[in-house]
């Protein structure tokens, strides 16, 4: 008898995306000539920087002559990719980060979901309310939960509840957990976390020997000067937390496939003995096992992204999907909707007009102005009486959707 596991088991069904889905094809039968706008998805629309295309077909190349042939390639990825991402995105702005603590990977979302398997299935955790939904069913498939209750929280996680009221910015548990799972800038909310915020994070994560695993995805969306674009800004960071970022949002990767994490050699946790193992150790070893490396052709596209010309592609192509931020933003106050991010991060988050229900909220839209967002209650029982509109369409869409609603 092959038993399965259980725990997937207590996952509910995909519901989010496929309820999606099933209303907008009921609503455009019904309703044929209906021109829908979608301004739900989390996928990118336009075509990858130039560099990345020329530095791919340049590598194409390559792999047909066998004097540049490539096989597999180093565990942790290229050396020549490490060690742009240490020099672009951390030595240049001041933060300690060396090439052998990067492991390059086929994507962030692997990587969010599999960087649980390293500790302990004992571990305590912490998790955002409404958050990006790869952090918490991983663990569920782990089996580091209990059963999903009525209130649409699993048991024995500790929720971190997001809202106009903290400002988006959870607040520190009054309780010991041992994983702690941070998304800034954050899917949904668009919101970021600040300097103090993580600052105390970092303070809580050292007092109680815990790691934060950090998500920042969005780091390039980040406008405001400020706000930092990496945990590793926060003075004690190096002790206690993993950084995860992807090519995905920043370069046009979403089907292209690259990401990494960023492992401190000094961090460490503690096997049931009590000593210190370094976790670098233990990741590069799960990789080694399960993981065969991202393919040369990517690795090289991704590295064009840290040419003077390669940082000018992607300003444009971000500037690009910020612009039609700005237009979602500035549409919702015009009709007097109350709405967050949208400033350092491709989302929106607008609060549904007299406590409506996220899904009536999304019937009304689709119907009255046959634009499509997503409900927040499907990020989480925070996200109920929100809602999430992304930048990625294209300019025309996004003027024409925001006249609509109007
Ligand atoms: C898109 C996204 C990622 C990156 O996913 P990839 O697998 O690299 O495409 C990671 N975290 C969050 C919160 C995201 O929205």
């Amino acid at each position: 008898m092959a038993f399965i596991n259980d725990n997937y088991q207590k996952l509910p069904g995909n519901y989010l995306f496929s309820e999606i889905a099933k209303r907008v094809a009921k609503f455009q039968s019904e309703n044929p000539n209906a021109k829908i706008i979608r301004l739900g998805i989390g996928d990118v629309t336009q075509p990858l920087p130039q560099v990345c295309v020329d530095a791919m077909k340049k590598a194409v190349d390559e792999m047909s002559n066998a004097a540049t042939f490539r096989g597999y390639g180093p565990e942790q990825g290229y050396a020549f990719l490490r060690e742009k991402i240490a020099d672009y995105n951390y030595k240049r702005r001041g933060i300690d980060i060396n090439a052998d603590e990067i492991f390059i990977s086929d994507g962030s979302k692997c990587d969010c979901g599999n960087i649980q398997e390293i500790f302990s299935l004992n571990s305590k955790i912490a998790i955002a309310d409404p958050v990006y939904p790869v952090y918490l069913d991983t663990n569920v498939m782990a089996g580091r939960t209990g059963s999903l209750k009525a209130d649409g929280h699993f048991e024995g996680v500790v929720y971190l509840p997001c809202n106009a009221e903290n400002n988006f910015s959870p607040s520190i548990p009054n309780e010991h957990v041992d994983l702690i799972y941070l998304c800034s800038p954050n899917n949904p909310t668009g919101t970021t976390l600040s300097r103090e915020a993580l600052q105390n994070w970092v303070d809580y994560a050292k007092d109680n020997n815990a790691v934060i695993l950090y998500d920042a995805a969005y780091a390039a969306y980040i406008t405001e000067t400020d706000v930092p674009r990496s945990i590793f800004e926060i003075s004690g960071a190096r002790d206690c937390a993993i950084e995860l970022r992807s090519f995905s949002k920043t370069a046009g990767f979403t089907g292209t496939r690259c990401g990494y994490v960023v492992i401190p050699n000094e961090l460490t946790g503690s096997n049931s003995a009590g000593d210190k193992i370094p976790l670098k150790n233990l990741w590069l070893r799960r990789q080694t096992t399960k993981f065969n490396g991202t393919a040369y052709i990517v690795q090289r596209g991704a590295e064009a992204i840290y040419s003077e010309e390669g940082q000018a592609q992607v300003h444009e192509l971000i500037n690009y999907y910020m612009e039609n931020a700005k237009i979602i933003r500035e549409g919702l106050k015009k009709v007097n909707l109350t709405a967050y991010g949208g400033v350092n991060a491709p989302y929106i988050w607008l609060q549904t007009p007299d406590k409506m229900s996220s899904w009536n909220f999304f019937d009304k839209l689709l119907t009255e102005a046959n634009v499509v967002g997503t409900p927040g209650a499907g990020f989480g029982p925070c996200g109920e009486g929100y809602f999430r509109l992304t930048a990625f369409g294209n300019r025309e869409n996004t003027i024409e959707a925001m006249n609509r609603i109007s």
